[in-house]
């Protein structure tokens, strides 16, 4: 069968991948493939588009990436933390809060037995309240929530946070608030991550086992015919049996024609944020043990930094170093109105504010913008999904990756469902990730 990967991100190249007893090939509108999995280069600096690890649940999904890149994979224990009121607080915040002052250590414990929140019913703010009271809710989820995605935690469902967002044992929250060790969201507490060439380097690898990949071809119409499919990118034509769509749907839906009202209209009803990736190259760095630290504060318009020498990969050159900040928006937003300059002027004079650098250090800045970043996941989506997958089922287009399918998933996810797409298309579901 000849099938047509429209994308050439983790899902296009991994589909390809699992594809590859059918003539397949790979459509991309850049000049690299790798999609969000791409590692951006400058000056001898570099970085992932938003820090990128690897870990996963999945053992069969985690052992076919571990094996896959085999030779040029690490493994870490987490150091990761969050920035709250001038100090760092281990993550998972309610397994640091003896970091805090004795009043915020009363009120997150105080309100954590004494919880008078009922069962959450629709909302993640609900659950939030719920799950932790009102003492780290206050302090920490909400606010940190709001500015990840843009909107009151109040506007998400609930359908995405099980198994997501970790939930603490009562007697964790105890020990944590006295002091005694405990670690919170374990399934990523150790993780992995490329030796060498980033996070891409997954992706690259993949990419050997393609043979038919198509560079700087923008999709930009997609029609039925009596036997399969067209893609064209306004000059040449390409022809397929079965198409899988990995770009993202609302990019998806601008190439097609006679989409009926009620999917244009569920398609442009779903909301998502962009993510800016600004980053810093420096001279010195004040520490090496932590990689993530998560930024609470209002003021700060990134959540998150990533201190790249944590990681002991070829990311600066010898004796220098790379730090990342990510920042959300959605079109029309403060931050989508900033000029690259001020962002990572912005960024530059907070980080030396809260004394993580010394502005005089800097050596190297660089940015990236994608405009897909986050799925957020607002009440009511997952019937409208439902609606818009029943859709191109009936047409038979299949989609997979994180916006074609508009799902929060991570590349553990973005493979698993790739190879369950393989072994569909290939009709055969003893078929072995390998
Ligand atoms: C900030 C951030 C941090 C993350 N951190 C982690 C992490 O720590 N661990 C983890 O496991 N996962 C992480 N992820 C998730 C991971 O990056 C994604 O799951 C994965 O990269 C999604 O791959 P994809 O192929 O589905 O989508 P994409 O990477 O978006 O690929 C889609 C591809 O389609 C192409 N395309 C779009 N339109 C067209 C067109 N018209 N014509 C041709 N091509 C087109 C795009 O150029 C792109 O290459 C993170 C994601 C983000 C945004």
């Amino acid at each position: 069968m000849k099938i047509g990967v429209l994308g050439g991100g983790l899902a296009g190249m991994s589909s390809a991948y699992f594809l590859k007893n059918h003539d397949c090939e790979v459509l991309e509108e850049f000049s690299r493939i790798g999609g969000h999995c791409k590692t951006k280069k400058k000056n001898g600096f570099s970085y992932d588009m938003g820090g990128h690890i690897i870990f996963s649940r999945d053992k069969e999904i985690l052992n076919f990436m571990l094996k896959k890149l085999e030779g040029n994979i690490k493994s870490y224990y987490r150091n990761n933390q969050i920035w709250f009121k001038k100090r760092f607080v281990k993550y998972p915040f309610e397994n640091g809060l003896h970091a805090l002052d004795k009043e915020d250590i009363f009120e997150c414990l105080y309100y954590f037995v004494n919880n008078s929140y009922g069962k959450p019913k629709t909302n993640f703010k609900e659950w939030i309240y719920y799950t932790f009271g009102k003492g780290i809710a206050e302090k920490y989820l909400i606010p940190y929530n709001k500015k990840i995605w843009k909107t009151d935690p109040e506007n998400l469902g609930l359908d995405w946070v099980e198994g997501r967002v970790p939930k603490p044992p009562a007697e964790d929250i105890i020990k944590s608030a006295i002091g005694m060790n405990t670690e919170g969201y374990t399934h990523q507490l150790n993780f992995w991550y490329p030796g060498r060439g980033g996070i891409e380097s997954l992706v690259a690898v993949l990419g050997k086992d393609v043979k038919k990949i198509i560079l700087n071809y923008k999709i930009k119409k997609i029609r039925k015919t009596q036997s399969g499919w067209i893609a064209s990118n306004g000059k040449d034509e390409r022809c397929y049996d079965s198409i899988v769509s990995t770009m993202p749907l609302p990019e998806l839906l601008g190439c097609l024609d006679n989409v009926p009202k009620n999917i244009i209209d569920a398609i442009n009803s779903l909301r998502y944020n962009g993510v800016i990736v600004i980053m810093i190259g420096l001279n010195k760095i004040k520490f090496t043990d932590k990689f993530a630290v998560y930024v609470v504060d209002e003021d700060i318009l990134y959540h998150r930094l990533c201190f790249y020498t944590f990681l002991h990969a070829d990311h600066a050159p010898p004796g220098k170093h790379t730090v990342t900040a990510e920042l959300t928006y959605f079109p029309g937003d403060k931050i989508s109105r900033m000029s690259s300059e001020e962002l990572i002027r912005h960024v530059i004079s907070t980080m030396e504010q809260e004394g993580f650098i010394d502005s005089g250090d800097v050596v190297e800045t660089d940015i990236v913008n994608a405009r897909y970043g986050y799925v957020v996941n607002t009440i009511g989506y997952l019937d409208t999904l439902k609606t818009i997958r029943q859709y191109f089922d009936s047409i038979g287009i299949h989609l997979c990756g994180r916006f074609a399918e508009f799902e929060y998933l991570n590349t553990d996810a973005v493979i698993r469902h790739s190879f369950d797409l393989a072994r569909k298309i290939n009709n055969n579901p003893s078929m072995a990730a390998e």
